[in-house]
């Protein structure tokens, strides 16, 4: 059964603006979904409505099958976690860390189990008697992360909560997000516009776009079946490629590009869409194409190829080098091949 349920959800603002356009929204007890969608797709609307910080226009929101629509935000026993704010100078940090279950009224035994308990957790013990002028920058998040995350309340709503942190520390920060959430197994929204920090923390990824879900799914569903054109483009680095041609007698025709299809799809007009990883060098692939840049990442490399039909990305692990104007032959994994129709950007 769903702990949280968002029912037809809408949010218009006084000036008009239609910020969330009625979505449905499940999600399971413990479970850890993400909000994933460019700026303005209406994630904060949404996860403030569920907070209780903006009230819906529309529809009904019910957390661990009570509703909660009408309540104030304090009656709703949500936990808010947004980018780490200061800590309180003049605390040390046993007591920054205490100060939201102080704030309870918890009783001074209960506070202190609860400190130690995510003190241990946060790799914070040698700390707890020091002021935060006297802690490293990445000790200074992971207290703030501590206080943040002290309280056990019924769901955890966090907005961009590593947007201001540098990439180490967003890495850090992500993990221990992620095993503190699985070991209190508290219900957990998450709001992102970084496909990469979705993908990694997510049991389900919600995608939005203008208002609306386009798609919610484990991660490696959203990747693999996005179900149209938008999703999938928003999901991966480098995006998926995209060529537009046409179905006919069973093969894919696009300038310089002829495909013959294992299966069966629709004839007519069509957009092919491939993930750099399954675009292949071999030399009598059906597609000629010449190299436009080898950029080195380390672990792989990905090859920017021009061939007749358009520009694509191919991605490399191998030690093979690709010189750029050379010409090359491209395949691509039949498994993985992807048809949206080119209108409506539905996957086919
Ligand atoms: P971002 O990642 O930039 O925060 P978001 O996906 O979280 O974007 P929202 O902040 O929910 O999107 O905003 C959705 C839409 O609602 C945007 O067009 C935004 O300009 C508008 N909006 C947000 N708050 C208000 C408000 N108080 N009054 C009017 N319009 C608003």
């Amino acid at each position: 059964m769903s702990f949280l349920v968002c029912r037809q959800l809408q949010k218009t603002y006084d000036d008009g603006t239609e910020a969330v356009k009625g979505i449905d929204l499940a999600c399971g007890e413990g479970e850890f979904a993400v909000l994933l969608g460019p700026s303005g797709c209406g994630k904060t609307t949404t996860l403030r409505m569920v907070a209780g910080l903006e009230k819906p226009t529309r529809g009904d929101i019910a957390l661990g099958g009570r509703d909660i629509t009408g309540l104030a935000p304090s009656a709703r026993d949500v936990g808010f976690v947004f980018q780490f704010y200061a800590l309180y100078p003049h605390l040390k940090v046993e007591e920054n860390i205490g100060f939201p279950l102080a704030s309870m009224g918890l009783a001074p035994r209960e506070i202190a189990d609860r400190v130690g308990e995510i003190v241990a957790r946060l790799g914070l013990t040698g700390l707890v008697g020091r002021y935060p002028r006297q802690l490293a920058g990445g000790d200074q998040q992971r207290v703030a992360l501590a206080r943040a995350m002290v309280r056990r309340p019924q769901i955890w709503l966090m907005d961009e909560p590593l947007g201001t942190l540098d990439a180490d520390l967003r890495l850090e920060m992500r993990e221990l997000i992620r095993a503190q959430q699985l070991d209190a197994g508290i219900t957990t929204i998450y709001v992102t516009h970084d496909q990469e920090e979705a993908m990694s923390l997510a049991d389900r990824v919600v995608v939005m776009e203008g208002g609306e879900i386009r798609q919610n799914g484990p991660a490696a569903e959203v990747y693999d079946r996005p179900v149209d054109l938008f999703v999938a483009h928003f999901i991966g680095s480098p995006g998926m490629n995209f060529i537009d041609g046409e179905i006919a007698d069973g093969r894919f025709v696009a300038p310089g590009l002829e495909l013959v299809l294992d299966g069966q799809v629709r004839p007519g007009p069509i957009t092919f869409g491939v993930r750099p990883e399954f675009v292949r060098a071999v030399a009598d692939g059906p597609l000629r194409a010449t190299v436009k840049l080898d950029e080195y990442l380390g672990a792989s490399r990905n090859i920017h190829l021009e061939a007749e039909c358009g520009r694509l990305v191919m991605r490399a692990e191998d030690e093979r080098r690709f010189e750029v104007g050379t010409e090359v032959g491209l395949d691509f994994a039949p498994a993985h091949l992807l048809f949206f129709d080119p209108v409506s950007g539905a996957r086919l």
